[in-house]
C-alpha cells in the first residue's frame, strides 16, 4: 500500500481539519495540543500527519516531504504555490486579510492625497501587489507578528493582518479601513505525488471534497 503523509499545523487548522480526516477515515492516535511528537501515527498503517508551522506547510509539499497539506491562502500567497497543486478550497479557518489603521487615522484622504504609507505586515508579497494595484506608494516592514502593536508605537501608518472578530483591533484603538480578500484554507497536493500515488491520494480528496461545508 502507497504510503502518504499529510501536513498540517497545530491550532485552528488542526481542529477543523479533523472532521474532514474522519470523512476520508483517517483519525490520527495522538493530539497534537497535547503530544510533543512532530509524526503522528494514523488508524490507518499507511497514513501519517507531520505537524509544522503554518507557515511551513507549502514548503513541505512542495518538496515532496509531505504528499498532502493544508494552508491558508494567506500563508499559499507569500509562499506563491510553485510545485503545489490546489484543487480545493476547505472553506476553514475563513478571515479576511485588511488593511488596519488608528482610529484617528484618515486613510481614505492619505490614499486621494498620494502620501507614501509606511505599512508593517508579516503579509509582505499580498500588501506589495494590493497597494501596486491601488497605485499607492508603501514601504513595507516586515514583522512575525503583533502587528497591531507597529502604529501605536510609530512603526507604521497602518498594517496588513488577518481580522475574524475584529476584538484584537478594538482593543488596541484600531480600525480596518480597507478589505484585501477573504481568506480561508485549501487542500494542497504535490504535483508529483499526484501523478504518482493517485490510487491513495484521490479517494482522500474526493471525501474532503463531499465533506466540505459550503
Ligand atoms: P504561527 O502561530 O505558527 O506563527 P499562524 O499564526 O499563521 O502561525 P495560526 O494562527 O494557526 O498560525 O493560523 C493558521 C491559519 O489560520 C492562517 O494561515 C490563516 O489562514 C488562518 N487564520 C489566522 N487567523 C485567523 C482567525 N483569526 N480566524 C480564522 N482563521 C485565521
Ligand atoms: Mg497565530
Amino acid at each position: 500500500m502507497t504510503a502518504i503523509t499529510i501536513a498540517l499545523s497545530k491550532g485552528r487548522i488542526f481542529e477543523d481539519t479533523a472532521p474532514l480526516l474522519k470523512a476520508a477515515g483517517i483519525e490520527a492516535l495522538d493530539d497534537p495540543e497535547v503530544s510533543r511528537k512532530l509524526i503522528l501515527p494514523t488508524n490507518r498503517a499507511n497514513v501519517r500527519l507531520v505537524i509544522v508551522r503554518a507557515s511551513d506547510v507549502p514548503t513541505y509539499v512542495q518538496y515532496g516531504a509531505a504528499d498532502l497539506g493544508i494552508a491558508g491562502k494567506d500563508v499559499l500567497l507569500e509562499h506563491g504555490g510553485a510545485g503545489l497543486y490546489q484543487p480545493l478550497d476547505l472553506n476553514i479557518a475563513r478571515c479576511r486579510m485588511m488593511v488596519a489603521a488608528p482610529d484617528g487615522f484618515d486613510y481614505d484622504s492619505a490614499v486621494r492625497q498620494g502620501a507614501r504609507l509606511r505599512i508593517a505586515t508579516k503579509y509582505v508579497q499580498t500588501a506589495r501587489e494590493h497597494f501596486a494595484a491601488k497605485g499607492v506608494h508603501v514601504d513595507l516592514i516586515k514583522l512575525y507578528g503583533s502587528m497591531e502593536l507597529a502604529p501605536l508605537v510609530g512603526l507604521a501608518d497602518a498594517i496588513v493582518d488577518l481580522v475574524s472578530s475584529g476584538n484584537t483591533l478594538k482593543a488596541n484603538n484600531l480600525k480596518a479601513v480597507e478589505e484585501i480578500m477573504p481568506i480561508s484554507s485549501r487542500l494542497i497536493i504535490n504535483q508529483a505525488a499526484l501523478k504518482l500515488k493517485r490510487e491513495t491520494i484521490q479517494p482522500i480528496l474526493d471525501a474532503f471534497s463531499a465533506a466540505v461545508k459550503l
